[in-house]
């Protein structure tokens, strides 16, 4: 079976410095806040161009305490597309605060600009405090069209940069533009920690000082506390092994995107949508997207049938989960969303991939189609 992604190909090139570190956090001893927490960040930021960068426990939490320390209080509305991971909207409910769903763009899969208009001019009785654009698949959403609304509504922006860190948007790093950029550093991104682990991006130094506070227990002095915080701490351990990893992450992104070069040429010409990625943005490819006329799911089995792991990410749009349902929401709000669940599949692209593998998967794509 070729897997959707395949982490022990990645680790064991760099197995010995990555065992070299741990070995090292284990020496010293300082399990929580170690030295490498702040060594991290500082590699973060060199690397992003943010100011400041915090570590923090994973990508979830990352985007809770985005909008805890920029002020959104529960009860409020925060918009975010209703076609992302579940973790985009259930951070905005876990806080209190009320997802409020956008449709997306049918070609890039990120947040509609006209979808956030039509949501703040409803009759509506939340006040709508924050948008969370989601940089789906590995690609940046339409960050200066949300920031000119975002600044017309008075609007805090925190981008959902858990699948696109590494992407830029018109030169500049994903997750830099808004108020905040929060990082998923969950095992399967592109810059994967060995368990939970995230981070958040920021320009501001008064926010930075606020996540600080947050993340770890609202005191800023041990056992003096200001403000009701969470225990939301990066550890020592993943720091340590992300700070190995990061050097690397320009290059597996590299290559993913000569994975999908090679697919986009290959699919050519056949009746398969392959990604399409708008001109202020690069791709980074957490995931390649292929797209049918009708649903995805029998080209799945076939690809399976040949041994290839293929999936649906996301099956169900958010405004029709279970958990959401109080909301209100109803089948047909978001049809591009409700059509991306159904029409579209990912078919592995990770760095470590093969050229066999690569005609493999196109040769049974192809089989398929025709
Ligand atoms: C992975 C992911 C998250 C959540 O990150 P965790 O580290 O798993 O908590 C949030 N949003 C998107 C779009 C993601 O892909």
């Amino acid at each position: 079976m070729i897997p959707i992604l395949d982490l022990k190909k990645q680790i064991a090139p760099i197995r010995a410095e990555i065992d070299e570190v741990i070995k090292k956090v284990i020496d010293n001893g300082n399990f929580v806040f170690g030295q490498e927490i702040r060594e991290f960040e500082e590699e973060l930021v060199k690397y992003s161009g943010a100011k400041y960068a915090v570590g923090v426990s994973n990508g979830t939490d990352a985007i809770k305490l985005s909008l805890v320390a920029l002020g959104i209080k529960p009860g409020e509305g925060v918009l975010c597309p209703a076609f992302t991971y579940y973790a985009s909207a259930g951070a905005i409910a876990s806080m209190g605060a009320v997802p409020v769903f956008v449709d997306i763009e049918p070609d890039s899969y990120t947040i509609s600009l006209e979808g956030i208009e039509k949501a703040l001019k409803k009759k509506n009785k939340l006040k709508v405090k924050a948008i969370v654009p989601v940089h789906l698949y590995g690609q940046c959403a339409d960050i200066d069209g949300v920031l000119k609304i975002a600044k017309k509504y008075k609007l805090k922006v925190v981008e959902d940069t858990a699948q696109a860190f590494g992407a830029d948007y018109r030169g500049k790093k994903a997750g830099t533009f808004g108020d905040c950029g929060a990082l998923s550093l969950f095992p399967g991104k592109n810059l994967g920690a060995f368990g939970d682990a995230g981070a958040i991006l920021t320009n501001s130094q008064a926010v930075a000082e606020r996540l600080k506070i947050f993340r770890n227990q609202g005191n800023k002095e041990k056992y003096y506390h200001l403000v009701i915080g969470y225990n939301n701490r990066l550890d020592t351990l993943q720091a340590a092994i992300l700070k190995v990893k990061l050097k690397y992450l320009d290059g597996w992104n590299k290559r993913r995107q000569e994975n999908a070069e090679y697919f986009n040429q290959q699919l050519e010409g056949l009746p398969i949508k392959t990604p399409f990625v708008p001109e202020y943005t690069t791709h980074i490819y957490h995931q390649y997207i292929l797209r049918l006329n009708s649903s995805s799911q029998k080209l799945i089995e076939h690809l399976r049938a040949k041994g290839i792991d293929s999936r649906v990410y996301y099956p169900v749009s958010l405004h029709l989960q279970k958990c959401f349902k109080e909301l209100g929401y109803k089948k047909g709000a978001f049809p591009e969303s409700e059509r991306a669940c159904k029409e579209t599949l990912a078919i592995p692209v990770y760095p470590d991939l093969t050229q066999e593998e690569k005609e493999h998967i196109v040769s049974s794509i192809r089989e398929f189609l025709q």
